[in-house]
């Protein structure tokens, strides 16, 4: 039983990235990325431990890159894949928990597709593909979207007619449910509760960045909404504004709904306010230097999020922990700290050494006495994609 292995199929419409885990362990046994599909310079790169290989698969689709994959984990296994877990953005109102993949499942992930039209309609061609090239193997879904079913309706709905929700399914969803479930999880683990108890606001900061509060292992709201670009500040997405911009946008200066879109999914965020990268390492290095741009973006990128979370906090009872993750969350001493300047009023203390000394990769806490706990918890989806692929098997 300890041996069992799952392999992690996340896709994009050109990409594919994927993992082999082996049941409750930290490292993938083989992982990698084929990239730039469907065009000349298609290409799959993978590694094993320290080793790492590539291989040009020119015109290659996702299928192809799945047949190259085949030997590779054939050599690598030593024992059948037990589940093929595919990671699916937007789940909708169908799915509170991962299914088993069979026809009403891709259908229901088809009727979805509206809400996420960049992503779903990827995700099913990694779908479709692996079910072909792994066809005796059993393949899950876990949804983005269902760990934050759990949502109140008061937490979910948008002040809109009803009309728009009953018939449109305009509401809420939240994404990121997979890393904000794990790194909960690991929270209460790392406090010395049960997995499943804890009064937690948890923010996954990456590229995409979202807050979430989770009581005893239930999401009761989060960050993020219909789409993705509710909420937080991001990389290059602007998080929240005033909806009546779009608006302003097309009277004042005419541009069109796809314009828009551009300007508030890719030029926005810390790129827009910084006038320089949406990459944090790099605007902590050029604030270093007195950058005027990227001290304002992360200036405002913090003040957000502890708004956000001493908002969230409204769907707590009591607060045992702050979590932080993700590429930001859990290598940026700047952002933490000064995000909890702002948090003063939950009670929260830093205990500042603890924070700078943390070293990359390690789970821990780093309050002060007496502080409700300052958790940064690496995050780890692949590893909550196959264990939830692996439960849903055993039940
Ligand atoms: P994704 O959402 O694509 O998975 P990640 O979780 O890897 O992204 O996060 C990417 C972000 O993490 C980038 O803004 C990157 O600059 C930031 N990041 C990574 N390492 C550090 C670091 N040491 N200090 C500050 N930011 C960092």
């Amino acid at each position: 039983m300890t041996d069992r292995l799952v392999l992690v199929i996340n896709c994009g419409s050109s990409s594919l990235k994927f993992a082999l885990r082996r049941e409750g362990t930290g490292q993938p046994v083989i992982s990698g990325l084929a990239e730039r599909l469907g065009s000349p310079e298609a290409n799959l790169q993978w590694q094993t431990g320290a080793h790492k290989d590539q291989l040009s698969l020119p015109s290659g689709n996702h299928a192809d890159a799945l047949s190259a994959l085949l030997p590779l984990i054939s050599a690598e296994a030593s024992s059948p894949l037990a589940a093929v877990g595919h990671r699916v953005v937007h789940g909708g109102e169908h799915f509170t928990q991962a299914q088993r993949i069979d026809a009403q499942v891709i259908e229901a992930i088809k009727a979805s597709a509206p809400l996420a039209p960049l992503h779903n309609p990827a995700n099913l061609i990694g779908i479709e593909a692996a079910m072909q090239v792994f066809s005796a193997t059993p393949h899950v879904a876990i949804f983005d979207t269902a760990f934050h079913q759990s949502m109140p309706a008061h937490a979910y709905r948008y002040a809109l007619p009803d009309n728009l929700y009953t018939e449109h399914g305009i509401r809420r969803y939240g994404f990121h449910g997979t890393s904000h479930q794990y790194v909960t999880r690991q929270a209460s683990l790392l406090t010395g509760r049960r997995a499943d108890q804890g009064a937690w606001l948890s923010a996954h900061l990456g590229n995409g960045c979202s807050s979430c509060a989770v009581l005893d292992g239930r999401s009761l709201d989060t960050s993020m909404g219909l789409t993705p670009l509710e909420g937080l500040v991001m990389g290059t997405r602007s998080g929240d504004v005033d909806p009546n911009l779009h608006a302003h946008l097309q009277r004042t200066l005419g541009w069109d709904l796809a314009r828009i879109e551009q300007l508030l999914n890719r030029e926005s965020g810390l790129l827009g306010l910084s006038g320089l990268s949406n990459d944090m390492r790099q605007l902590e290095q050029a604030r270093a230097q007195g950058h005027a741009g990227a001290q304002l973006a992360i200036d405002v990128f913090c003040y957000r999020l502890a708004r956000s979370m001493l908002g969230l906090a409204a769907a707590l009872p009591r607060l045992d922990g702050v979590i932080f993750t993700g590429g930001i969350g859990e290598n940026s001493a700047l952002i933490r700290a000064q995000t909890l300047e702002h948090m003063a009023l939950l009670g929260l203390r830093l205990d500042n050494q603890a924070n700078s000394n943390l070293k990359r990769g390690e789970a821990t806490q780093i309050q002060q006495h007496g502080s409700p706990a300052i958790l940064v918890i690496p995050t780890d989806e692949e590893r909550q994609i196959a264990d939830e692929s692996l439960a849903l098997l055993d039940h």
